[in-house]
């Protein structure tokens, strides 16, 4: 069986982190945590936590790091995660997160940073077509719905455009981006931990170039 694998994803909204980060944990039967994913639950919960981070989540501004890191490391203690690592989707998103991440991971036990690189322009107009299913967070676009009457193909949900996919968030998400989180890329090189894979083209290409980008940057060998 191909190796477990400890991974973050980094990329701009739009870049296709959730895509790539649902194959990639099938690719390497780990669990996929993506913390925007984990907060859209809590607040269909009406949890604490879900009711705190709607407001927030609605402007496109980012939850405190103290309250993202305690969710993600209480999912980071699951045996599931201890048993074969993680591809973890949203998460850090600034240089106290990934401080933080570094921390919980007991210092260079990451085997990669991944970056997908997407223009800014092809991001925008991704957002503006993206539509996503409310239950189980499969995405689609305007030009790929889902086969029957924004249905979810997966589990039948109602496949919707997203609160935080207006113009306004989308703009303040992307702005943040650049200020937060583009910072880690140079941080997760420094410590050469960092791969970054083109990530305009269909997702299959996407999901190989990032596999074949993996291999080379480890050395090892991660065909299933
Ligand atoms: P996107 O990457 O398109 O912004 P996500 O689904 O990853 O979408 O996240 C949605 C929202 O959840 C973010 O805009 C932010 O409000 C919140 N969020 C998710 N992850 C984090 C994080 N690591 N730190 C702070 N806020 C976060």
């Amino acid at each position: 069986m191909v190796p477990g694998v400890k991974l973050v994803v980094l990329g701009k909204q739009g870049a296709g982190k959730g895509t790539q980060a649902v194959a990639l944990s099938h690719h390497f039967v780990v669990p996929h945590i993506a913390t925007g994913d984990m907060l859209r639950s809590a607040v269909r919960g009406r949890s604490e936590l879900g009711l705190k981070a709607k407001v927030i989540m609605d402007r496109g501004e980012l939850l405190s790091d103290e309250m993202i890191m305690e969710m993600v490391s209480e999912r980071l203690c699951e045996a599931d995660v201890r048993a074969r690592g993680f591809v973890l989707d949203g998460c850090p998103r600034t240089a106290h997160q990934a401080a933080m991440l570094d921390d919980l991971l007991d210092h260079d036990t990451l085997d990669a940073a991944l970056d997908i690189e997407v223009p800014t322009a092809e991001v925008l107009e991704r957002l503006a077509q993206r539509r996503v299913c409310s239950d189980c967070g499969t995405n689609y676009s305007t030009s790929h719905p889902p086969r029957i009457n924004w249905t979810c193909d997966i589990c039948f949900g109602e496949v919707v455009q997203r609160e935080d996919d207006t113009e306004d968030a989308i703009r303040v998400r992307l702005d943040l981006y650049e200020r937060e989180t583009a910072p880690l890329i140079e941080w997760y090189k420094v410590r050469g931990q960092l791969v970054s894979v083109d990530g305009v083209g269909p997702p299959d290409l996407i999901l190989r170039r990032i596999v074949d980008a993996m291999e080379e940057h480890s050395g090892k060998r991660y065909a299933p």
